[in-house]
């Protein structure tokens, strides 16, 4: 069984993802592509994402928490790190030692860290985040027009003016122009400050503009950044596991957990050993009351098998029938994500969507980095 540890295996190619930044960046109309390596790199590792990115020549990190972006720091000592998720109240200091830069999102924070470097001395560099649509983080329009006109703006260095994105995935969306308009006027108000707008769809929708970085997440890791559009990524992780054992069922039998499927007709059954606990969505059962909503699958010697019942903690039983008897035995692998089943179309059959099924990947399975 491939992994002697029991486990399923997770491979994570990294020269596909040093592949992804580089159609990336060739698609920025020459802004500088900065990579988003948040929650682990989207589950698949920072550290050596974030090294195999620096190699391809990257230089800009994004990240959630300062936790990750010592992470970062530590695999790519000259990179420029921000931290989206800003400065928690007496956090300033802890950015000060590794070099990282807080991504401000409030008047609070503003003041704060004002406040510390006028403490410092310093002018240190800070992103400055401009809320245009999300609720979310970010300064209100109007307290940005009021920031730039504010003499705080020169105790700190304005090292990036952004906004993030709503719908950029989907092009007939209204609201993405709507932010494009309220980001160019922001933008007029701070003259000379680097502007950074779209995330991975951000940088394949015509309507929205490079500017200075662009910030490339989901699509470096594979996702498809245009759905309904043939995915331009290259995909970078595969995830596979044992059969541990075969069985056959006649007609009428229940399956898995409170027997919610039952066998019509006489099916053979592979029991996989990978479950929820390893972060595989207990969503993605399937069950004699789905009513034909897409489910779980796998690919089994070439071929989609449909899970079987309740995926539990550690086992997924699937429903190999159609494949040849002799093509499956005890021992081989089936795909879970890989071959054409995508990390977008696994999270649809969760009802979940790639960016979920990539952050849940599992801490059980045997890792394998390769082309790195
Ligand atoms: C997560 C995030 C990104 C990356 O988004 P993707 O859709 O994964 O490319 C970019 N900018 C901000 C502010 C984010 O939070």
């Amino acid at each position: 069984m491939g992994a002697l540890s029991g486990g399923a295996i997770l491979t994570i190619d990294l020269g596909a993802l040093a592949d992804n930044w580089r159609t990336l960046r060739d698609r920025s109309g020459g802004a500088e592509c900065a990579a988003v390596v948040k929650a682990d790199a989207y589950g698949l590792g920072i550290e050596p994402a974030a090294a195999a990115l620096a190699a391809a020549g990257c230089r800009t990190f994004f990240v959630a928490h300062l936790s990750e972006a010592r992470r970062v720091r530590h695999a790519c000592a000259d990179a420029t790190i921000y931290v989206l998720n800003g400065l928690l109240p007496g956090s300033e200091g802890a950015f000060l030692p590794d070099g990282i830069r807080p991504v401000l999102g409030s008047p609070e924070e503003i003041v704060d860290w004002a406040a510390f470097c006028r403490a410092q001395g310093k002018r240190l560099p800070a992103a400055i985040h401009i809320d245009t649509g999300m609720n979310r983080l970010g300064l209100p329009v109007a307290d940005a027009f009021d920031l730039a006109a504010d003499p705080i703006l020169a105790d700190f260095k304005p090292a990036l003016l952004m906004s993030h994105l709503v719908a950029a995935e989907d092009t007939a969306n209204p609201v993405t122009a709507r932010q494009v308009a309220d980001f160019e006027r922001v933008r007029g108000a701070f003259l000379g400050v680097p502007a950074s707008l779209a995330n991975s769809s951000g940088i394949l929708h015509d309507g929205v503009p490079g500017y200075d970085l662009v910030r490339a997440g989901f699509a470096l890791y594979g996702g498809n950044p245009t759905p309904g559009r043939d995915n331009p990524m290259g995909p970078v992780v595969r995830l596979e596991a044992g059969i541990v054992q075969l069985r056959d069922v006649s007609d009428g039998e229940a399956v898995g957990y409170n027997g919610t499927w039952t066998a019509r007709g006489p099916r053979r059954l592979a029991t996989l050993s990978i479950g929820y606990a390893d972060g595989y969505s207990r969503a993605a059962s399937v069950t004699d009351s789905d009513g034909g909503t897409p489910r779980g699958q796998a690919i089994v010697a070439g071929r989609r098998c449909p899970f079987a019942g309740r995926v539990s903690m550690d086992l997924i039983i699937l429903d190999v029938t159609d494949v040849p008897r002799d093509a499956v035995k005890r021992g081989d692998r089936a795909v879970l994500i890989g071959d054409d089943l995508t990390i977008d179309e696994v999270g649809a059959r969760a009802g979940t969507i790639g960016y979920e099924v990539l952050t849940s990947l599992g801490k059980r399975y045997d890792r394998r980095y390769v082309g790195g």
